[in-house]
């Protein structure tokens, strides 16, 4: 479970998450919508610990994100995070890009790390690809590469943020497909997506993020059918 208790956090004068609270649960799929500048990003690298926070508190498991005495190595093993824009290593396999922090952070043996990578290539689709450098793959396949790159550290969260944004349209569909596998097999994940249609098919709530303040969450039936909140209405109606 995954606990935000009155976060804020600012970046200089610009206060950026104006007192968040909100909870996810274990198999859930939450998805955040909202404009750009809301908060959206910087919730998610507070989650993971990647940015500091100003005030209150975030709980993974009941342990402090950002408490000292938190190993926040152990932690980020936990929570697997995907971004953007591609950063795979350009210089190592598509099987080498996926080892990579088994090895290094979890110090897996070659053999169980490959066994563990094949699995998870496979499970999204690239098993093909194995050996081949990432310049070689689309932005669909780069995509999915790095999902499956954090999955080979068996993560219990996955945050996803706007892993689809930069891809060329028709490449949307297969790591859209490969998010709701996951989905589907019970990972929980917090996803920042401006796909509406795809919020509204696999998400158990969306929260819907405006100038720092989470304005309104709920079902998707409520935030795309009835939203009760008029920013959220102003934004669905300016994104459809
Ligand atoms: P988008 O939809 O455009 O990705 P977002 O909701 O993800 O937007 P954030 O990236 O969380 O928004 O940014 C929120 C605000 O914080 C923005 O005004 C942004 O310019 C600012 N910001 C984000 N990161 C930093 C940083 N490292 N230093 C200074 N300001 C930052
Ligand atoms: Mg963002």
């Amino acid at each position: 479970m995954i606990e935000i208790e009155n976060v804020r956090k600012s970046f200089g004068p610009l206060e950026v998450l104006k007192g968040i609270d909100l909870t996810v649960e274990k198999g859930e799929v939450l998805t955040v919508i909202g404009g750009s500048g809301s908060g959206k990003s910087t919730l998610l690298t507070c989650i993971n610990g990647l940015e500091p926070i100003d005030t209150g508190r975030i709980l993974v498991d009941g342990t402090h994100v950002h408490a000292k005495s938190t190993d926040i190595n152990k932690l980020r093993c936990k929570i697997g995070i995907v971004f953007q824009q591609f950063n795979a290593f350009p210089h190592l396999t598509v099987l080498e890009n996926v080892t990579l922090a088994p090895r290094k952070v979890k110090k897996m043996g070659r053999a169980e790390a490959e066994e563990i990578a094949i699995k998870q290539l496979n499970h999204v689709g690239l098993g093909e690809k194995r050996d081949v450098y990432p310049s070689r793959l689309s932005g669909g396949q780069q995509q999915r590469m790095a999902i499956a790159r954090a999955l080979a550290m068996s993560p219990d969260y996955m945050l996803f943020d706007e892993v689809t944004s930069a891809l060329d349209p028709q490449l949307v569909g297969e790591v859209l497909d490969t998010l709701k596998m996951l989905a589907d097999d019970g990972m929980t994940m917090i996803l920042v997506t401006h796909e509406m249609s795809f919020a509204r098919d696999v998400s158990d709530r969306v929260a819907f993020f405006h100038k720092g303040v989470m304005a309104e969450i709920g079902p998707p039936e409520q935030i795309f059918g009835d939203p009760q909140n008029e920013e959220t209405r102003q934004f669905l109606s300016n994104v459809r």
